[in-house]
């Protein structure tokens, strides 16, 4: 664990002119352009242009280097090609057509850019040619606040737990209440195409909402109504069953339809929320022996304190009275249905908790308070925002409602397109927040307003209004951030509100 490559992440974005750009500007070797060159193909309806640096440090000699270049896309039917470079530029006679520069600063100044539209542009190059300015100035800018989510670092975390439990134990992944902010829909394509066992969701509505945008892995639904009865068997979702009032409610339904149903037992070991307490278990097991049309897939129970050690007897003892009443359970069904009681920290924490399945939930986004654990996981979620407006603030001003932020000395404020409607909390207000510009931390300044917030920018050089503010992901850790709030993680990412754009990547 501990060093991890430097990301070589190649992003495909929307460019100005409707042009599309498929951005692998962090290197530039034979075998990237080897690999780079087949997007093109996505594409077939627009113009293909490439832009490419020098190729540093091949190790092989320029004439047989740029025979090989010029052979690889020989056959790809490149409209027009820019290259970047002094080498590049002396080996100009091997193209059949190619306009060099020598900088990316002089392409931008030449006005050779302006003339691409309608394009695939592919972007190869070495670091030193900061192919970044030519991106910046061929991509749409996007100006909104938005959630980044990275489906590679989720499916990374997920084939991490996969061998933390081995083979014999399932994985159901939570994607309730928008998979935590994420996007119940798209997490739950990537957790379906990593062949995820079991999906979960809150409300049947969720669950609909899945099941009608291609999702169709085996969905259980923790808080069913007795109303939805016959949504729920429509659409195929498995109903949590916690208490005798919805057994009888389900055996009825399922008695009057004539119909077998997959029912998920719901077991109280002392989180005290829902579910049949010890003492009910005599009794759910005659009621369940009267009830053969109905089909009990899982039994479970969930722990109240599993990711912190000093609970560690109470979760032992959460973990054996569920293991004791499942096994009565199972002996008397006369079948074993899957047993699962470890959220995520249990994962980690408690591999006697395994059982046949865990439910992942947090920890797939890499978030988790064990140090182990947080080493081996990556970061999946980036929330970003931008500097609306950039002031001079004098001595003995103040900054926004209330005239709470006070500045001692002359200084300088950048107006974030960030506020509590959004889901950044009010109680990060006057420095307890901090975003990331530039690389550096400046912290708030004056109250969160409903749409923005302000930061103090004094120290910072170079900043311009449409840079990014980073709010978590970067240097700033989610955890951290919530802490900050006063809050946990959950409610924070939950907390981002809708018209915050996702944006799905993949490196
Ligand atoms: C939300 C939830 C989980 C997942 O918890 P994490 O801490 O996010 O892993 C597991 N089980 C139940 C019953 C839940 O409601």
């Amino acid at each position: 664990m501990g060093i991890k490559p430097i990301s070589m992440r190649l992003e495909i974005k929307e460019g100005v002119r409707n042009n599309q750009l498929i951005d692998d500007s962090y290197n530039n070797d034979l075998d990237g352009l080897k690999l780079a060159l087949p997007l093109y193909r996505r594409y077939e309806e627009k113009k293909k242009v490439l832009i490419i640096s020098d190729f540093i440090e091949t190790g092989i000699a320029e004439e047989e280097l740029y025979r090989q270049i010029t052979q690889l896309i020989e056959n790809q039917k490149i409209e027009k090609i820019i290259g970047i470079g002094a080498q590049i530029e002396r080996n100009k006679h091997h193209f059949k057509q190619i306009h060099t520069y020598s900088t990316a600063e002089s392409l931008i100044e030449s006005g050779d850019l302006t003339g691409l539209h309608d394009s695939v542009i592919l972007l190869k190059g070495a670091r030193k040619f900061a192919f970044e300015k030519i991106v910046n100035a061929l991509e749409t800018k996007t100006h909104c606040t938005q959630l980044e989510i990275n489906l590679d670092a989720l499916q990374h975390n997920l084939s991490y737990y996969r061998s933390v439990i081995g083979t014999n134990t399932k994985i159901m992944g939570m994607v309730k209440a928008q998979a935590y902010g994420a996007g119940a829909v798209e997490i739950a394509k990537i957790l379906q195409t990593q062949g995820i066992e079991y999906l979960t969701v809150a409300y049947t509505d969720e669950g609909v909402h899945l099941r009608n945008n291609g999702i169709y892995s085996p969905i259980m639904v923790m808080n069913p109504q007795v109303e939805e009865f016959d949504k729920m068997v429509s659409y195929a979702l498995e109903p949590e069953i916690y208490n005798f009032s919805l057994l009888a409610a389900i055996d009825e339904y399922s008695t009057n339809q004539n119909k077998n149903i997959k029912i998920h037992i719901k077991l109280d070991t002392g989180m005290k929320r829902l579910g049949f307490e010890m003492s009910d278990i005599p009794k759910l097991m005659d009621e369940l022996n009267q009830m053969p049309q109905l089909w009990v897939v899982s039994i479970l129970s969930h722990l109240a304190a599993s990711e912190n050690p000093k609970h560690k007897e109470f979760t032992l003892y959460q973990i054996n009275q569920f293991k004791e009443a499942a096994q009565a359970i199972s002996d008397r069904l006369g079948y074993k249905p899957l047993w699962h009681i470890a959220n995520s920290a249990a994962i980690q924490n408690y591999p006697e908790a395994h059982l046949d399945m865990v439910r992942l939930g947090i920890s797939m986004y890499g978030i988790s308070g064990n140090s182990v654990e947080k080493n081996a996981l990556e970061n999946v979620l980036t929330l970003k925002t931008f500097i609306s407006q950039i002031k001079n603030v004098a001595k003995g001003e103040t900054v926004g409602y209330g005239r709470i932020g006070q500045f001692e000395e002359d200084g300088k404020i950048a107006t974030l397109a960030i506020g509590y409607a959004d889901g950044y909390s009010r109680a990060l207000g006057n420095g307890q927040g901090v975003f990331e510009i530039h690389g550096q931390l400046c912290p708030t300044i004056g109250s969160i307003c409903m749409d923005m917030c302000m930061v103090d920018v004094s120290k910072i050089k170079g900043i311009k209004e449409g840079d990014e503010a980073i709010v978590f992901g970067g240097k700033i850790q989610l955890g951290q951030l919530a802490k900050s709030a006063q809050t946990i993680p959950y409610e924070m990412m939950t907390s981002i509100s809708s018209r915050v754009k996702r944006i799905y990547i993949r490196e």
